[in-house]
This record gives structure tokens, C-alpha cells and sequence, in this order.
């Protein structure tokens, strides 16, 4: 979207995609023989696999290609994305470099390639520099989408198609909750800025056409909030007849309606992933959740009355969890989780800079102050260990088959796995195959091994 923004402003630009590169300094070297930029944007997605039990950090690795860069060319660099918005200073700090934009970057990143040659880039905008002291800027969030998403000009979506055969579609941006440990608030903006759903349906239309998708995949921090505003996209995609299937990467149980669940088949919506995090009223209350048991049970029977799979994530270890609530996840696991069905458990959570959880996790000395939070760093309660934790889980859930645990996601058979099932045709999304790919992960399963806490790996 940022290249597509600098495109539509006049920049002549050159996009690398290092998701495929075996040799990415090589591929960045010859780039810029060949293009010669007057500047470089870096769009950085995560900084860390926030795998409390086996923890890794990504920053080495970009930091080897923020050298290479610096050590190849003069142009100035610009950093962005959702790794670098959590705390962009911190970042800039390790990276040895100087401007980096919080939020979305379509805009910021077009003035701030503009003020290169003006040299004035004092007012933009979400941007931050370490040397000149600009910081904690507002990102300009008043508009959603200034360009329309055409990823297919930038990227090769058949390499991307072939390891699983969905699109990404955003339909809004920002998040008004304010879950404890959450960092879209910082990274999207604290308010819901909706799209047209006729300009999402377009979006789709035209993808479909250009790419030869069929799939698409709302990607939105919460898909069916705020009010009113699923039913509206979903009758623009029965208007406009699309022949396509969809899944949301987040349902909240909140006020789930047995009508919402009809128009969410009707449209083709096949999958969803849930997201309470946890199943007890004690844990959800520490989390600043905005729904209760009752709510999460209830879209549960919905749900589970539908032909749409649905994948349930909780996060353990959050404030106040405890052998109770935990009890209560484990009993909602087994009872709601059917054969369509998953569940993805996270164990521990990541601590952000600025986050309700952060200042949690000083008051109860989890963290110094001066902690920068830039290697991983995790709340888990101190009213249960982890191994207590594994324990209670290993003898409470009936079905372990059906359970996702994220270490297990690390698994090097995966990746194959994945490409051969898009080879043979299999339906998506993958996790409806958990108990195939727990097979194949048997003994080696984190539920299994010891989980006291690992040291950061840096490679
Ligand atoms: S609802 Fe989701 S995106 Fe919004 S604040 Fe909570 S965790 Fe974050």
C-alpha cells in the first residue's frame, strides 16, 4: 500500500519482496546497483515470535540488512510497520538508524520522501526521529486506505497463492477496545475507520480478476464490530454476486446473533477464528475484555450449529489466571470445541511499551522501568506456574488432537505439508487439519516438554 502511494504521488519505486529470498543482502545489492534509490522505505511486520516458551527475536536479522544498506548507499532510510509502531524509538535505537513511521505509512512515508529535497520534515505526520528529536507525532489517521490495496502490482501473489490460496482484505482500520495487553490501539489508531464496503467489494472483485483467487480473508482487528458493520459488507458482497468464499482472522464472541451467523453462511464465509482468549469471567475482567462467559458460550452454540469452522484462541497465563480459570477455558474447550472445530493456545503473553499490561507487569516487578521491551519479554500470573499450567492442560483437555499450541506452529514439517495440501486441492484453512499435523509433531509437542522459561533465541 506505501509503494502503491509513492507510485500514485509520482515516485518512480522499486519493490523487493524478501519473504522468498534465500540470499536476501545479494538480491538487495543488486537492486540497488540497478535502481540507484534516493531513498529506502523498510516495512517490518514482527520483531519477535511472541513464543513465551521458546522465545525469538527477529531484530539480529534485520539488523544484518539495515547494515548491509547503510553500508551500500547514502539514500535515507525509512522504517515502518507494525513491528516498528509497537516502539519505534527502540527500534531506531537498535537499528542504528534515524526515521520511522508510527501507524500507517501511505502517507507519512510520501512526505517524508518529498521533504528530502525540501528538507522539512518537521510536520508530517506519525513520523519520528531519533536525531532531530521528532517524537510521538499522531499518526494521520483521519483517512482509511488513501490508496485502494492492489498487492498483485507489488507483489507476486502466485508464490504467495501457492503456500495457501487466500488473499488479505481490510475493511477498517483501528480497534475502540482497549484489551490490557493489545498494541492496535498504537498501531491502527484507537477508533474504528471504516471502508466502503463497496470499495472493499471492489477491492475483491478486481483481485479475483487479476489474480485468479477465490479466497479472501478479512484481516480486520475485529470483524464484527462495531455494530452493524458485517451486515453491511456482507449484503454488498450478495449484492454484487461474488463468486468467492471468505474467512475472518478475528470474531469477538460479543453479541453474536443467530441472524449474523446466517448471513455470515450465506455470503460465503466457510472459516473464522475466535478470539476470547480466555473462558473464565475473572481472567476476561483482567483483560479488560469487553464480553463475559455467557457471551462466549453463546456464540459458541451458535457457531457450532452452522457449517462455518471455527478456530478458538486463548492466551494463558494473563493477570489473575489461575488452576480455577483455567479449569474454565479447559471445560469450554472440551465441551465447545467439535470435530470442525480448533482451538490455539498461546502461553504467556508479550509485553508492549505503553500498554495496560506493562504498567501491570512494573507494579508487580515482571519488568524494571527502564526495561526498553525490545527482547521479548512476557507476563505470565503468578498465581500458577507454567509447568502447573502444561499439567493442568495435559490432564484436563480431552482432546488434545484438536489443540494448537503455538511453539508447535514452529514445526519444519509444516511448510511442506502446507504446499502439498494447496498442491492436492485440500480446502483451507490448514488448522482444520490439527489433528493430521499433531500426528506428525507426536512426542515432540510442547505439551509435552518442560515449559519453564527459555532464554531468547538470537538467530
Ligand atoms: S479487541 Fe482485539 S484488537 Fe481490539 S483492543 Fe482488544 S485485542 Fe486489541
Amino acid at each position: 500500500m506505501v509503494a502503491q502511494a509513492l507510485f500514485e504521488a509520482g515516485f518512480v519505486v522499486e519493490f523487493i519482496d524478501l519473504c522468498f529470498e534465500k540470499k536476501p543482502l545479494q538480491r538487495i545489492s543488486e537492486a540497488i546497483r540497478k535502481f540507484s534509490p534516493d531513498g529506502i522505505g523498510i516495512s517490518i511486520r514482527n520483531i519477535d515470535n511472541c513464543d513465551f516458551l521458546s522465545p525469538k527475536s527477529f531484530l539480529f536479522e534485520i539488523k544484518e540488512l539495515t547494515d548491509f544498506l547503510k553500508s551500500s548507499t547514502s539514500a535515507p532510510i525509512l522504517i515502518g510497520g507494525s513491528g516498528v509502531s509497537i516502539m519505534p524509538l527502540q527500534v531506531l535505537q537498535f537499528l542504528d538508524l534515524d526515521y520511522a513511521v508510527i501507524g500507517e505509512g501511505e502517507v507519512a512515508a510520501v512526505r517524508f520522501f518529498q521533504s528530502v529535497t525540501t528538507g522539512d520534515n518537521g510536520s508530517i505526520p506519525g513520523l519520528i526521529s531519533r536525531k532531530e528529536h521528532l517524537s510521538d507525532h499522531n499518526p494521520a489517521q483521519a483517512v482509511i486506505n488513501p490508496v485502494v490495496p492492489q498487492i498483485y502490482s507489488w507483489l507476486d501473489t502466485r508464490r504467495y497463492l501457492k503456500l495457501e490460496p487466500v488473499l488479505p482484505v481490510q475493511g477498517k482500520r483501528g480497534c475502540a477496545n482497549r484489551c490490557l495487553y493489545c498494541t492496535y490501539n498504537r498501531i491502527e489508531g484507537g477508533n474504528w475507520r471504516l471502508r466502503e464496503a463497496a470499495s472493499v467489494v471492489e477491492e475483491i472483485s478486481i483481485a479475483m480478476r487479476q489474480t485468479g483467487a477465490r479466497e479472501f480473508e478479512f484481516v480486520d482487528s475485529i470483524f464484527n464490530q462495531p455494530e452493524g458493520y458485517l451486515e453491511t459488507l456482507l449484503e454488498e458482497i450478495l449484492r454484487r454476486r461474488l463468486k468467492a468464499t471468505f474467512r475472518v482472522s478475528s470474531l469477538s464472541p460479543k453479541g453474536l446473533t443467530k441472524g449474523q451467523v446466517k448471513l455470515m453462511e450465506k455470503a460465503g464465509i466457510t472459516s473464522l477464528v475466535v478470539t476470547p482468549e480466555t473462558a473464565s469471567d475473572v481472567t476476561l475482567a483482567a483483560l479488560r475484555k469487553d464480553f463475559t462467559e455467557a457471551d462466549i458460550n453463546h456464540a459458541a452454540e451458535l457457531l457450532s450449529g452452522s457449517s462455518i469452522k471455527a478456530l478458538w484462541c486463548f492466551l494463558l497465563g494473563g493477570p489473575k489466571e489461575n488452576v480455577n480459570t483455567l479449569a474454565k477455558t479447559i471445560d469450554f474447550v472440551n465441551r465447545h470445541i467439535g470435530k470442525k472445530d480448533s482451538a490455539f493456545i498461546t502461553t504467556g503473553i508479550r509485553i508492549y511499551p505503553g500498554t495496560g499490561l506493562h504498567e501491570l507487569a512494573i507494579r508487580e516487578g515482571v519488568v524494571e522501568e527502564s526495561d526498553s521491551l525490545l527482547m521479548p519479554s512476557f507476563y505470565f500470573s503468578p498465581e500458577i506456574t507454567p509447568q502447573k499450567a502444561r499439567d493442568t492442560l495435559r490432564n484436563g483437555l480431552s482432546d488434545l488432537s484438536r489443540c494448537i499450541f503455538l511453539s508447535d506452529t514452529r514445526s519444519s514439517s509444516l511448510g511442506p505439508l502446507r504446499r502439498m495440501g494447496t498442491l492436492l486441492g485440500l480446502p483451507g484453512p490448514f488448522w482444520r487439519y490439527a489433528d493430521y499435523m499433531n500426528r506428525i509433531t507426536g512426542s515432540g509437542r510442547i505439551i509435552s516438554s518442560d515449559w519453564s522459561p527459555k532464554s531468547v533465541d538470537r538467530k
